[in-house]
């Protein structure tokens, strides 16, 4: 039964194993708010795609449950979901004109044909390309074909739309852009996404959460700042944004905070996001953009100094390399403007804040 204080989505102890070995999804608990838009990120093979495919029905669970407004979908054939879908390869008919591959999915629902003129030439306006409906796809960019495919996908104003990596046919200009239209049509209709891609920068510009799928699971789910600023395991500081990894061991803790010991005897305070306990071996996570370069960094809790190693110049950036910790690439972004004065074999002070970094 259904009840207001059902969540719109819900996937309830999931599990799918394709054979009898391995488990690809593992007992996958989420919940997601109508009109929110959420999207599975995670490496290939980590299961985003099957956890789509369960949703939309194209694969059961091999037990749990997903509930789509309370009700379950077990046993329920895609056709009835009434789910929206847009894929990478845009799958549309290519015989068909724009607006036929639009009317597909209404003639599928029985629609008179009046209201399908409505409904073709709404959608067809939202992705803006009202004056397309005569054209064949082969006569459009991928830019537009990819439109025309979340035309087809809304046309039948599903309150549900699955998208899997649905810009990764795109080149990259276009795929920036396609992330803005697609965030900016969400926030206009407010249906609710669950999006799937491997790219960390769309998920963060396009999510209202992200999901991080590993192996199966998912390592931690959140808002987009709170995934790159607060990440809660090492997998997640790895996997989005660049990262420092420092082997560690605790010390000693007090309240969130811990003293650890680096390889190279360094001391150092972080948050630490689980409970900590002295003697355990953790990983020490500092992003290259947080760490403070010259007599600033003198007053840092985290104060430290070493020798440039290397500097490499990124356009937009400079990248300061130096040993610290055990390691011999820690990696420091800083402006040119900070930068000028550093030359390779410099001896430079550097430095963090505790709450700048975090013990994983
Ligand atoms: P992702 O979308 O994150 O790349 P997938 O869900 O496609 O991951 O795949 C997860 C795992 O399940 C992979 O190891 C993949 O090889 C396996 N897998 C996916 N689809 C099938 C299938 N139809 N039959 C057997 N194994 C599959
Ligand atoms: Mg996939």
């Amino acid at each position: 039964m259904s009840s207001q204080f059902d969540p719109f989505l819900q996937f309830v102890d999931v599990q799918k194993a394709y054979d009898s070995t391995t488990m690809v999804v593992k007992s996958l608990n989420l919940n997601v708010a109508n009109g929110e838009f959420l999207t599975l990120l995670g490496p290939s093979g980590s299961g985003k795609t099957t956890t789509l495919m369960m949703l939309a029905g194209f694969e059961e669970p091999t037990s749990g449950e997903i509930r789509l407004q309370g009700r379950s979908m077990n046993g329920i054939p895609p056709h009835k979901r009434g789910v929206g879908m847009v894929f990478q390869n845009y799958s549309l008919f290519p015989h068909m004109t724009v607006g036929e591959n639009l009317a597909f999915p209404l003639q599928a629902r029985g629609m008179r044909k009046a209201e399908q003129t409505t409904r073709i030439r709404t959608a067809l306006d939202m992705v803006k390309l009202g004056s397309f409906a005569d054209r064949r796809p082969g006569q459009l960019s991928g830019g537009q074909q990819q439109r025309v495919a979340l035309a087809r996908a809304l046309v039948f104003e599903p309150e549900l739309v699955l998208m899997d990596e649905p810009l990764g046919a795109l080149d990259k200009q276009l795929r920036d852009h396609m992330q803005l239209e697609i965030k900016h049509l969400h926030e206009r209709i407010k249906v609710t996404v669950v999006y799937v891609t491997h790219d960390q920068t769309e998920a963060l510009v396009m999510s209202d959460r992200i999901a991080v799928f590993n192996e199966g699971r998912i390592q931690q789910i959140a808002p987009p700042a709170e995934i790159y600023q607060n990440p809660e395991t090492d997998f997640v500081a790895q996997f989005i944004g660049e990262n420092n990894r420092i082997e560690a061991t605790i010390k000693q803790v007090s309240g969130n905070q811990c003293h650890l010991v680096l390889k190279d005897g360094a001391a150092v305070l972080a948050n630490s996001p689980r409970k900590a306990e002295a003697g355990e071996a953790r990983v020490l996570s500092v992003r290259p953009e947080m760490i403070v370069v010259g007599a600033d960094a003198h007053d840092l809790a985290n104060s430290y100094e070493s020798k440039v190693r290397e500097i490499v110049y990124l356009g937009d950036h400079v990248r300061v390399i130096l040993g610290f910790g055990g390691i011999d690439d820690l990696s420091i972004k800083l402006t040119h403007r900070r930068a000028a004065n550093l030359s390779v074999g410099d001896r430079v002070r550097f430095g963090w804040k505790p709450e700048d970094c975090r013990a994983l």
